[in-house]
């Protein structure tokens, strides 16, 4: 097998590479920060924190009440006088759903 030559075409691809990549480099380090043209400020971002929070329903199946949060097991005021039986049925159920 013959040794390949560089063809001409090859450092002419190459050089034009450099020059394209020599020429994007400021404009994409320029529009880098903006994180993407068209997207309207604070909709992306808040939107995210907001799924993230924590669901502060009480667990108990149907049950609209606002629970106390994760140290009382998601249960509100209500079902956490159930005996520690019930509660577990509930938040098994729960569990289940998911
Ligand atoms: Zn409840």
């Amino acid at each position: 097998m013959p040794p390949r030559t560089s063809h001409p075409f090859d450092s002419l691809a190459e050089r034009f590479a450099q020059v394209v990549a020599d020429r994007l480099a400021p404009l994409l380090a320029q529009t880098a920060p903006r994180r993407g043209p068209g997207r309207p400020p604070g909709s992306g971002a808040g939107q995210k924190l907001r799924g993230r929070k924590l669901d502060m329903r009480c667990r108990y199946p149907g049950c609209k009440n606002k629970s106390k949060g994760p140290r009382f097991r998601f249960l509100c005021a209500d079902h956490l006088k159930l005996s520690k039986k019930d509660q577990e049925a509930a938040l098994a159920k729960w569990a289940g759903k998911k």
